[in-house]
């Protein structure tokens, strides 16, 4: 009661573009701080001395959106009291649902199919792809997309590119800019080497573009009725969703981005007994996709599906698996054509800085690099269900 009691006393903006912090519920256990610093290498938050008490705060006690977070969302799924969470869009999504002159569309990203379950009681890993459409039709969803569909755009978009890169057409490495964690992190970090991030938006921006634009054209349907959510693994998503040099379609592309844990908590609310759900298949249209898109869910993906589109693309013949695995860096080569292409990843921020270390000293030869901010990319995004749903079985 007693550090409750003083940390309220500080007046702190703890409320950020995709998180906000409660000081009252926080214990000073430190696991925010340490995901942040050891795990993360960002160190946006930190112990402070006050008086006779320590608090958990940010440089200067500056407002979290003018700090250095990438809103990677780690620190909110460690924390054990809910005194770090997302930055909830739940009332909105309701509020849009139950509006009779709205038409709501949602798009579900790649990695959400795998961790839904763990939600429910269901094993890790288990995948729900049918039932979570189920879910979205009982709560009232107008129509039900994947984001994989925006996945395949974005792979072409970002393939294409990284060719003419091969081409002597722009700076080599190519370095993936689908993770608006990571993006954050490198206009703070990196500034000296955004010219290597491509220029393809994420697939849940494309996707949400469409969704305004090639969607009310095919179907008829007025765009300014159009409400489009998307469930993601990620609160970096939130962010991402509300920077103004990203929309593109004459409207808000995404109006609300619910987490994995936001969906969850909703199905609760409806009462739905998810695990008894039948599977249902995605809406036609914007509902399909290939193995490309899907892959994106986990660290390697991205790189696996912009290298084969390149190597399909000038040779014809497919690619054979690169398997980076789970490894903060590791790197493959690949022989298209007469040229050996070096591919490399690097997963969670810490390791991200390490290898741009490297690019940024001139000793990195690769010709791609795909960068994830969260540890295992987004099946370990800050959007997940927390580990201790898990601990709980
Ligand atoms: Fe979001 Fe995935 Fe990037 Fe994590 S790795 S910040 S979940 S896009």
């Amino acid at each position: 009661e007693r550090i409750a009691g003083e940390q309220s006393e500080y007046e702190l903006d703890t409320t950020g573009p995709a998180l906000k912090r409660d000081p009252n519920k926080c214990i000073l256990c430190g696991r925010c701080v340490r995901i942040c610093e050891e795990v993360q290498g960002v160190s946006a938050l930190q112990f402070t001395q006050r008086g006779f008490d320590s608090i958990v705060t940010t440089a200067f006690d500056l407002p979290q959106a003018e700090i250095n977070c990438v809103n990677c969302g780690q620190c909110a799924t460690v924390c054990p009291v809910g005194a770090i969470t997302e930055l909830s869009e739940i009332e909105k999504v309701w509020a849009a649902l139950e509006d009779d002159s709205k038409h709501v569309l949602v798009q579900t990203a790649p990695s959400i199919q795998a961790t839904l379950g763990e939600e429910f009681e269901m094993e890790t890993g288990t995948v729900v792809t049918g039932k979570m459409v189920a879910a979205l039709r009982r709560m009232g969803f107008d129509k039900v997309f994947s984001t994989d569909f925006g996945a395949d755009l974005t792979i072409l978009e970002e393939g294409s590119e990284f060719l003419k890169k091969l081409n002597g057409e722009g700076e080599l490495p190519h370095i993936t800019s689908c993770c608006p964690g990571w993006v954050k992190g490198a206009e703070h970090n990196f500034p000296d080497l955004l010219k290597h991030l491509s220029s393809a938006k994420s697939p849940m921006q494309m996707f949400s573009a469409l969704s305004k634009t090639y969607y009310p054209d095919q179907t008829g349907v007025d765009p300014e009725t159009i409400y489009t959510v998307a469930v993601m693994p990620c609160t970096a998503k939130k962010f991402e969703k509300d920077r103004e040099e990203i929309n593109g379609s004459d409207f808000k592309d995404t109006d609300a981005v619910l987490t994995t844990r936001e969906f969850a908590r909703m199905i609760k609310e409806m009462g739905i007994n998810f695990t008894a759900l039948p599977d249902e298949d995605f809406d036609e249209l914007m509902g399909e996709s290939t193995g490309a898109g899907t892959i994106f869910g986990t660290t390697g993906g991205v790189a696996e599906a912009a290298v084969r589109t390149v190597k399909e693309k000038l040779t014809g013949e497919p690619l054979e698996r690169l398997n980076l695995g789970f490894r903060g860096i590791n790197r493959a080569e690949v022989r298209i054509g007469d040229r050996i292409v070096k591919v490399g990843i690097a997963n969670g921020f810490k390791n991200a800085q390490k290898l741009l270390e490297r690019v940024r000293a001139g000793e990195c030869d690769l010709d791609f690099i795909e960068i994830m901010a969260c540890p295992h990319g987004c099946v370990g995004g800050g959007g997940q269900p927390r580990p201790a749903t898990n601990e709980k079985k």
